[in-house]
């Protein structure tokens, strides 16, 4: 999900484990917890904003694993710690807050982006049992509809597909086998990243095109969206908070003028319709450095946000900028070792030691991103 950072912004927090594979790293992460680091790293980073990012979350681990669906228990466990640790407040107070220097110590927000049912039957039980306050994004076009977001529709048609093999030539992937799990997550995962390269409208013809070769998924599954119903009920008690995140989850720097204007105009309109509220918050889809252009920023203003998070791993602080805001993504394939790392800024001490990492071969992202 997360791209090279233009030259001239901000660099973006990376862990220096990323280079160190499976077994180790868990080894790394516990021993360096255990010897206090992520409280070392709390402090350091104590007059920054921690805006942390989950996606869906399910009632227990889904099978074959998505790298972005959690599970409640493990929700739950990872934000006792949050709260634990943290001052965790409403991320439009948290953004008025960081503008002004009055930022609490070690503030942290909560977001959930793309807004599938399961939040209002497993990540709002969580939330309300530790009342900690969060804010849902939602791409607003598939709501209540039944319909996935086109990286859930890829994910449920591998995941479900029996066709041995595919014919991915066009997108520079060659001719695929999916005879495996192994085979159909690896080919799924670069399948989807080669769509968010592509011009928007020819993405729009391959998704559903391989879609249609795989075999669409009977149902939507973990990936159903929220109906406006399900949504107003999830922000009743006040402890949630709703906000656009486009109709259709488009790449919006591969998207016409007018799509740009339609997906940024149409979301907002659609909150706004649906909660009272005109919202000064967004999230770009997918929001990574190369995701979203002055195009966006200018539909932005236009349409009253004053702040939108990117995915961008990193905290936030007084130099970031307010329409790209940088977010802690949280996975699910975390674990809580390295969870408790990540959420507290664990950085790159030395450059050194970056040096002597980057000789190393890099381990492939794991899971997809949306
Ligand atoms: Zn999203």
């Amino acid at each position: 999900m997360i791209g090279s950072v233009e030259s001239g912004r901000k660099r973006p927090v990376r862990s220096p484990l990323r280079w160190i594979g499976g077994a180790a790293k868990e080894v790394v992460a516990q021993t360096l917890g255990a010897v206090g680091i992520p409280a070392i790293y709390r402090r350091r980073r104590r007059e920054q904003l921690a805006i942390l990012m989950f996606h869906g979350v399910e009632g227990a681990p889904i099978e074959p694993p998505c790298g972005y669906v959690t599970d409640a228990a493990t929700l739950r466990r990872e934000l006792e710690y949050v709260r634990g640790h943290f001052t965790v407040i409403p991320l439009d107070e948290a953004l008025e807050r960081l503008r002004d220097g009055t930022l609490p110590d070690r503030a942290a927000a909560l977001t959930f982006d793309d807004g599938t049912r399961n939040l209002a039957t497993h990540a709002g039980p969580v939330l309300r049992e530790l009342g900690l306050p969060a804010s849902v994004f939602l791409a607003t076009g598939p709501m209540g509809t039944g319909e996935a977001l086109w990286p859930d529709r890829l994910f449920l048609a591998f995941a479900s597909t029996t066709v041995p093999e595919v014919d991915l030539t066009a997108v520079g992937l060659g001719v695929c086998s999916l005879r495996d799990d192994a085979d159909r997550s690896r080919i799924r995962d670069a399948a989807v990243e080669c769509f968010k390269r592509l011009p928007d409208a020819e993405r729009l013809i391959r998704v559903d095109s391989l879609v249609s070769t795989l075999g669409p998924a009977p149902s939507a599954g973990p990936f159903e969206m929220l109906s406006w119903d399900d949504a107003r009920g999830l922000a009743r008690d006040g402890l949630v908070d709703l906000y656009p995140h486009s109709v259709t989850h488009p790449i919006l720097s591969r998207c016409s003028d007018e799509k740009i204007h339609r997906e940024i105009s149409g979301s907002c309109l659609a909150v706004e319709r649906e909660t009272g509220h005109a919202p000064e918050i967004f999230a770009y889809p997918n929001g990574g450095p190369d995701d979203f252009d002055d195009r966006a920023r200018d539909a932005l203003h236009r349409n009253g946000v004053r702040w939108s998070l990117a995915t961008t791993n990193g905290f936030a602080d007084r130099d970031s900028d307010p329409l790209a805001l940088p977010r802690i993504g949280i996975g699910s394939n975390l674990s809580f070792a390295m969870f408790r790392l990540k959420v507290s800024g664990f950085a790159p001490p030395r450059r050194g030691f970056r040096a002597a990492a980057s000789k190393l071969k890099p381990i492939p992202a794991r899971g997809v991103s949306v």
